[in-house]
């Protein structure tokens, strides 16, 4: 291919990507589940083509982003999520809500496993209309967890979504984040026996909007409600909200659907609430500036990463950790400083 064939080349192939998010954009726009599953995938990719297909997209549907309300909820494994979001997806559908679920396993990204991906529980809340339903990606880093999470609740807002639930496991990692990605937060909780804090870090519980105290039926529904309060107690506290709202806690039981509407309703008063006050828009405004540097570190990473200079210094770096040879924080200031010289400085960047 001479210089002129491989310009007509790429700029049909240019062409050919401009059409593809375009009209990817226009049915994404038109509620099509299949294109919100392309583009989402087109987010979760690390093909630099995909990627840029993503970027496109998100510009494309910009307008059509930012209207729903984007619920995290967390909650340790067993307490009930999955139960939960099929029950209060389904109340939600009841309601003439769309509703989103995507879910955020940090752990997956080490085992190529998935939360949401061995789900048969969500049976009935899989095959509704209205609903769309993403497991977590497997593999990648936690960095890119975090950008393809963002990234698809506004392609699920751009989709006609009016509610997006993240389902995150509770298991340390991935809290922090989602909480920087919604705008309410909801803790799933249970009545322990006795020790009413297991399992769960109090740090955690800081970061709930909502405490919902689950399988609050049969013989447990007792100890449910008591749960509630002294979970209620604890939370008065903590230190007070910048948003006027205080947390509190509720009871639900995802098989006997109670407790849901109640749910809903301090989810609304708590929309209602801070948008009055001009929290809502300024939390999602912060939480911009919040991914903003650490996006811009997970991309140069990820760039590099591309570099087989900078994965075979990884790789002798690892190897003098393993030696006892040298520690991480010389490593690392090594081999960023022979970036800057091999890549930066070089092109007077400096
Ligand atoms: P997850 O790991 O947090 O997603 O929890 P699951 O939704 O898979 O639920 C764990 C177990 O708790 C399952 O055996 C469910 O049937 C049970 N469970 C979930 N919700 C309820 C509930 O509201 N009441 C009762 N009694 N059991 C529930």
């Amino acid at each position: 291919m001479d210089d002129q064939q491989r310009k007509a080349w790429l700029e049909s192939r240019q062409r050919r990507k401009a059409v593809d998010s375009n009209s990817l954009a226009r049915d994404l726009i038109s509620g099509s589940r299949q294109a919100l599953g392309q583009a989402i995938t087109w987010v979760e990719s690390s093909n630099p083509q995909d990627r840029q297909k993503a970027l496109d997209l998100l510009g494309l549907t910009k307008l059509h982003q930012g209207n729903a309300i984007r619920i995290g909820i967390t909650g340790v494994p067993g307490v009930g999520k999955s139960t939960f979001i099929e029950a209060f997806g389904l109340y939600l559908l009841e309601k003439g809500k769309r509703v989103a679920v995507l879910a955020v396993d940090p752990s997956s990204t080490k085992n190529k496993g998935s939360i949401l991906g061995d789900k048969t529980r969500m049976n009935q809340l899989s095959i509704a209309e209205n609903v769309f339903i993403r497991p977590s990606p497997s593999g990648g880093t936690l960095g890119g967890l975090a950008r393809s999470t963002n990234e698809s609740i506004l392609l699920c807002e751009a989709a006609g979504y009016d509610v997006v639930l993240v389902e995150t496991v509770g298991v340390g990692q991935s809290e922090t984040m989602v909480k920087q990605s919604v705008d309410f937060f909801l803790l799933l909780m249970l009545s322990g026996a006795g020790d009413e804090l297991q399992g769960i870090k109090r740090g955690i519980m800081e970061l709930a909007d909502l405490l919902v105290v689950t399988k609050a039926d049969g013989d447990n529904i007792k100890a449910a409600k008591r749960a509630a309060a002294e979970y209620k107690n604890a939370m008065h506290l903590f230190p007070a909200n910048d948003n006027q709202w205080i947390p509190t806690t509720a009871t639900c039981s995802a098989l006997d659907k109670t407790g849901l509407d109640d749910v809903w309703q301090q989810i609304v008063s708590f929309v209602n609430t801070t948008t009055i006050n001009g929290w809502f828009e300024k939390n999602r405004r912060d939480q911009q500036i919040f991914w903003l540097e650490r996006m811009v570190q997970t991309e140069i990473l990820e760039r590099f990463r591309s570099y087989d200079h900078f994965n075979e210094l990884l790789e002798i770096a690892e190897k003098s950790i393993q030696n006892q040879e040298e520690n991480a924080f010389v490593l690392a200031q090594k081999i960023v400083n022979e970036i800057f010289e091999t890549y930066v400085n070089k092109h007077g960047t400096n």
